[in-house]
C-alpha cells in the first residue's frame, strides 16, 4: 500500500552550518518518536553529504532538490543524479513549479530528468500543479493531468517508483493554502488519470503530496482526505518545531 510522507523542501535557504543545525534538530525531534508517515528532507546540493552525516536514515531519508538530465560531461554548474545519489541521498524533487516558471523547464527534461533520477537509483518526487489563471478560468484538472502524462512513457515498474506532488502554485509561499476540498478532489483526479494508465494498483500505491502553504495548522485536515498522502513542505520545513507539527498530524 501507498506510503504516508511528509517531505520537506529547504529550497535556497540556509547556509551549510544552519542547514546542518536544522536537520540535527529535526533528527533530534524524530528519534525515539513513533510516527505514522516516512519523512524526507530535500536540501541543497551544497548540503547534501553533511547532513546526510546527521540523519538517522531509520527516522529522516535524505532527498535532493533537482538534478540534470545529463548523465555527466560538459554541463558547467549542473548536478547529475549519479553526484546526488553518491552522496546519500534516496529522493529528488524534480520539476518544481519554481523550477518550471524560473528556468523553463518543460515536460520533455523533466522525462528526462526522471528516466536519469531512477537509472541512479533516486526516487523523484515529482511536481505538479494549476498556476492561479488556470484555477480560474478552470483549465486545472486538464492543466495536472497533462504534467502527469509527461511521464506515461515510463514502464508500470517506474511508474510505481514516483511520489506525485500536487502543488497549486497559487497555494506555494503565499499563505494561501488549498482547501482540504480542492486538495481531495485534484488528488483524487490525479489518481483517476494514473489509474486509466498504469491500472488501479499501481494508482493505488502512488503517493500523492499535497504541497502550498501547509502548516501544523491545517495539516491534520488535509492529510485527513483518502486520497492525501502527506505533503511536500516549503517554508514550514526551516523550523523543526513547525515541520514535527506537520509529521504528528498524522499521529
Ligand atoms: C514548496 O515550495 O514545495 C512549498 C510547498 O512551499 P510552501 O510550503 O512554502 O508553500
Amino acid at each position: 500500500m501507498r506510503k504516508n510522507i511528509v517531505a520537506g523542501n529547504w529550497k535556497m535557504n540556509t547556509v551549510l552550518e544552519e542547514g546542518v543545525e536544522l536537520a540535527n534538530n529535526v533528527n533530534s525531534l524524530l528519534e525515539g518518536k513513533t510516527v505514522n508517515c516516512d519523512v524526507i528532507v530535500c536540501v541543497p546540493f551544497t548540503h547534501l553529504t553533511s547532513v546526510n552525516a546527521v540523519l538517522n536514515p531509520e527516522c529522516v531519508a535524505l532527498g535532493a532538490e533537482n538534478c540534470s538530465e545529463h548523465a555527466k560531461g560538459a554541463y558547467t554548474g549542473e548536478v547529475s543524479a549519479s553526484m546526488v545519489k553518491s552522496t546519500g541521498a534516496r529522493y529528488v524533487i524534480l520539476g518544481h513549479s519554481e523550477r518550471r516558471q524560473y528556468f523553463g523547464e518543460n515536460n520533455e527534461q523533466l522525462l528526462a530528468k526522471t528516466k536519469i533520477a531512477l537509472e541512479n537509483g533516486l526516487l523523484p518526487i515529482f511536481c505538479v500543479g494549476e498556476v492561479l489563471e488556470q484555477r480560474e478560468d478552470g483549465s486545472y484538472n486538464d492543466v495536472v493531468k497533462a504534467q502527469v502524462e509527461a511521464l506515461f512513457s515510463l514502464s508500470a515498474e517506474d511508474f510505481g517508483k514516483i511520489v506525485i506532488a500536487y502543488e497549486p502554485v497559487w497555494a506555494i509561499g503565499t499563505g494561501k493554502t488549498a482547501t482540504a476540498e480542492q486538495a481531495q478532489e485534484m488528488h483524487a483526479h490525479i489518481r483517476g488519470v494514473i489509474a486509466e494508465k498504469y491500472g488501479k494498483e499501481v494508482a493505488d500505491n502512488t503517493s500523492i503530496l499535497y504541497g502550498g502553504s501547509c502548516k501544523p495548522g491545517n495539516a491534520r485536515e488535509i492529510f485527513a482526505k483518502p486520497d492525501v498522502d502527506g505533503g511536500l513542505i516549503g517554508g514550514a520545513a526551516l523550523k523543526a518545531e513547525d515541520f514535527m507539527g506537520i509529521i504528528e498530524a498524522f499521529n
